[in-house]
């Protein structure tokens, strides 16, 4: 199931290739990762004791072409990229979809082509911190490349406003924290620079302080980007994910599973011996909807249950 290999970090780009073995990784011996865990697809009902957790990302509005059962659960958990770039049309698409789904919670964040979502596309003067202030909507769209998206559709994206009032039938989660059946989930859409498409931060300093919102006392966390070394493998041989996420996550968050998306072809699951990492991306590197939810169940707190 998992691709995951020995792995080396290079601090001076902040960045990982595999195959290359340094000092600095601070997680349990490389070779450990190599384990992974299967996936499984139960059906019915989790029980009274545990709650069920179920899992995509990546969807990029094909989900009329998924052709596999997705698993009744709990909590479904959508971990971004369910559009292509964001346009209205898509994200009503998408919340009728996940509408038609029978689970009781369902949780979605943005990701990298939720361009409508991210305020530095849709109000590129705005003032606050960090914005790109000195663009117009027009040139920032000149700047980024396509991705293979018609020009117009990335413009009607961006002119979209008050987007987020379209997702009526899920929780959007933008750096926020719920607590369903005492747990706490949290999700949040930055990854490292990207494209420069939505919710890009450079990385260092930048992608810490999305992390350090991150309450210490999360149990499930749900980001678009994977942290460096799981489930973040390009086909190019460049591991994508973010050092500085899986820094926050082993060493202050902690969380039981950390469930993300975003690298197409690291589907599946892998753990430190730790947390559960799980890459979820439904697309596959060709942009098919072909990889199955993944899903997982946690035990009621003591003292909660599931009424
Ligand atoms: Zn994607």
């Amino acid at each position: 199931m998992s691709n995951l290999v020995e792995v080396g970090l290079n601090p001076s780009r902040n960045q990982a290739r595999h195959g290359q073995l340094t000092g600095y990784w601070s997680g349990p011996k490389p070779t450990s990762l190599k384990q992974g865990l299967a996936t499984y697809l139960p059906t019915g009902w989790a029980g009274g004791e545990r709650v069920r957790f179920v899992c995509m990302s990546d969807t990029h509005s094909l989900t009329p072409h998924i052709r596999f059962d997705i698993p009744y659960g709990d909590v479904f958990i959508h971990a971004g990229d369910f559009t292509r770039c964001g346009r209205e049309e898509e994200v009503v698409d998408f919340n009728k979809w996940i509408g038609q789904l029978p689970h009781k919670h369902k949780l979605v964040i943005a990701g990298n082509h939720e361009l409508s979502f991210d305020r530095t596309f849709t109000h590129p003067l705005g003032s606050s911190p960090g914005d790109r202030a000195t663009h117009t909507g027009t040139s920032l769209i000149d700047q980024i490349p396509t991705l293979g998206i018609p020009k117009d559709n990335i413009a009607e994206a961006v002119k979209t406003t008050n987007i987020k009032n379209c997702l009526t039938n899920c929780t959007y989660l933008e750096d926020q924290e719920i607590k369903l059946y005492g747990l706490k989930i949290y999700g949040t859409p930055w990854q490292p620079e990207f494209c420069k498409w939505a919710f890009n931060v450079p990385r260092g300093e930048a992608c810490l302080s999305k992390w350090d919102q991150i309450p210490s006392d999360t149990d499930i966390l749900v980001t678009h980007t994977p942290p460096v070394g799981h489930g973040d493998l390009c086909c190019s041989g460049i591991r994508a994910g973010c050092v500085e996420l899986l820094t926050t996550v082993q060493h202050r968050v902690r969380p039981k599973y950390h469930v993300f998306g975003h690298i197409h072809e690291g589907y599946g699951i892998s753990t430190d011996g730790k947390i559960i990492y799980i890459n979820a991306s439904t697309c596959d590197l060709n942009y098919l909807p072909t990889n199955p939810a993944i899903v997982f169940d946690v035990t009621l707190p003591l003292g909660c249950t599931k009424e």
